[in-house]
Order: C-alpha cells, then structure tokens, then sequence
C-alpha cells in the first residue's frame, strides 16, 4: 500500500490552526496526530484527545527511550509527537496532520524531507492578540508570552512550503485551502513514479 502524506501545519499561538483542525478532521480524511505536553490542561482540553499530558520526568523519559519524532520547548512546557502512531497511519495510506511549533516543525523536515509544511498566518498583530484574548483561556502574562514569540516564528514562513492567511470569519476556507493543497501534493509527480513502470 502507498503510504500517506504528511502535513505540519504552524502558525503563531491564537491564529486559528485549532479551529481550522476541526474543520479538516470533520472530512474524515485526515489522521490528527496527538502530542504529548507538560503543559497543564486548559479549556476544552482532553487527555488523550487533544494532548497527552504527561509530566517533566515522563516527557524526558520519552524522549531518552527514542520515542517521539520530534519535540521543542514553547513557554515554559516541553511538547512533542510521538512516534508509534504517527508511522502506523502513515503505513496505513492516511494523510496524517501534525500541529505544531515551529522548531518541531524544522526538525520533521529534516527526517522527513517529503512532508508538506503549512504556515498559517492571522491577518494581522493586532487581530491574532484579539483572537487570542478572545479565546479566554490563557492569562494575560502567558499571553504576553506567546505574543512575544510572533516575530521568531513568523520569520521561518520561507521554510514550509505554503502560507495561509486566516482571515476573520474565513476559518472554513483556510481549511479549504490545505484540502487542494493535499489534492495537489498527492499528484506531484515524484509522489507517483510508478506510473511510468507500464511505459518502460
Ligand atoms: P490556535 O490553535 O492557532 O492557537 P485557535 O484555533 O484556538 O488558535 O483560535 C484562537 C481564537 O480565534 C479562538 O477563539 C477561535 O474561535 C478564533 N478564530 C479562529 N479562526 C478564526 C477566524 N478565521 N476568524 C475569527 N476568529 C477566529
Ligand atoms: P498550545 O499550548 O496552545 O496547545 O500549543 C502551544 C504551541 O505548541 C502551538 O504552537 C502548538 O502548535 C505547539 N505544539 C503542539 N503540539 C506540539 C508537538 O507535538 N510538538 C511541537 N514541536 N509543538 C507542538
């Protein structure tokens, strides 16, 4: 069987790659990859759903038994994707998503140079801190924090492959537009070799 694609999907903290998730995994074409966190949960989380959450002790245990693909420190709290079920799906032909930050991100496209990176951008600074305080579930000095982070990350979008801009009441269509690029990149011509073999 062909195996699936991957997709690393980044964007500053409050841009909306949670909520154009959802949308994505209401297709049933996707494989959201769970991350394991230190970070305590928060809002509509759910352990084993959104996050494993885990402790420091365990999160480092993790990484000295060779299991997570990649991991990084954001604000404070170790994050990373573990291995296992990721190179299941992918073995079983799924189209598997990763949300993650950037150095993560960096570090998949290293080990994993066929894996289609996805920026996606707010439309500005001023509505990403509105969308973020907005959302309600971080306090304004974690806030702060992620706000801080914006320039570093959003100085890497020329190392993925494709930008998105979420724009205000648009989060179905920044969705729309990873769809046609999954359709796309499931044509690009290295992707199907085989298809010369009855040719030769
Ligand atoms: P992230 O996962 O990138 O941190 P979220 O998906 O949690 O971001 O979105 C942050 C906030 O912005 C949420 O309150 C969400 O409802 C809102 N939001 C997301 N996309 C849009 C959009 N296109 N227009 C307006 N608000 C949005
Ligand atoms: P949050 O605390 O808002 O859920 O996530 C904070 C940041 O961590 C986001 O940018 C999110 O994409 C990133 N993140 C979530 N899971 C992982 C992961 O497994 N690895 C890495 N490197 N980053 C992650």
């Amino acid at each position: 069987m062909k195996k699936g694609l991957l997709f690393v999907v980044s964007g500053p903290s409050g841009t909306g790659k949670g909520t154009v998730m959802k949308h994505l995994l209401e297709t049933g074409e996707y494989f959201y990859s769970v991350s394991a966190t230190t970070r305590a949960p928060r809002g509509e989380d759910k352990e084993g759903v959104t996050y494993y959450f885990v402790t420091r002790a365990q999160f480092e245990e993790k990484i000295a038994q060779g299991e997570m693909l990649e991991y990084a420190e954001y604000s404070g709290n170790y994050y990373g994707t573990p291995k296992f079920a990721v190179e299941k799906a992918l073995a079983e032909g799924k189209n598997v998503i990763l949300e993650i930050e950037t150095k993560g991100a960096l570090q998949v496209r290293k080990i994993m140079p066929e894996a289609v990176l996805i920026f996606i951008l707010p439309p500005d600074i001023e509505t990403l801190r509105a969308r973020l305080t907005g959302r309600g579930t971080e306090s304004a000095e974690v806030i702060e924090t992620r706000m801080a982070q914006v320039q570093r990350e959003v100085a890497l979008l020329c190392e993925y492959d494709y930008a998105i801009v979420n724009e205000n009441g648009k989060s179905e269509e920044a969705a729309k537009a990873i769809m046609g690029i999954a359709a796309a990149e499931k044509l690009r011509a290295s992707r199907n070799a085989e298809l010369k073999e009855k040719f030769l």
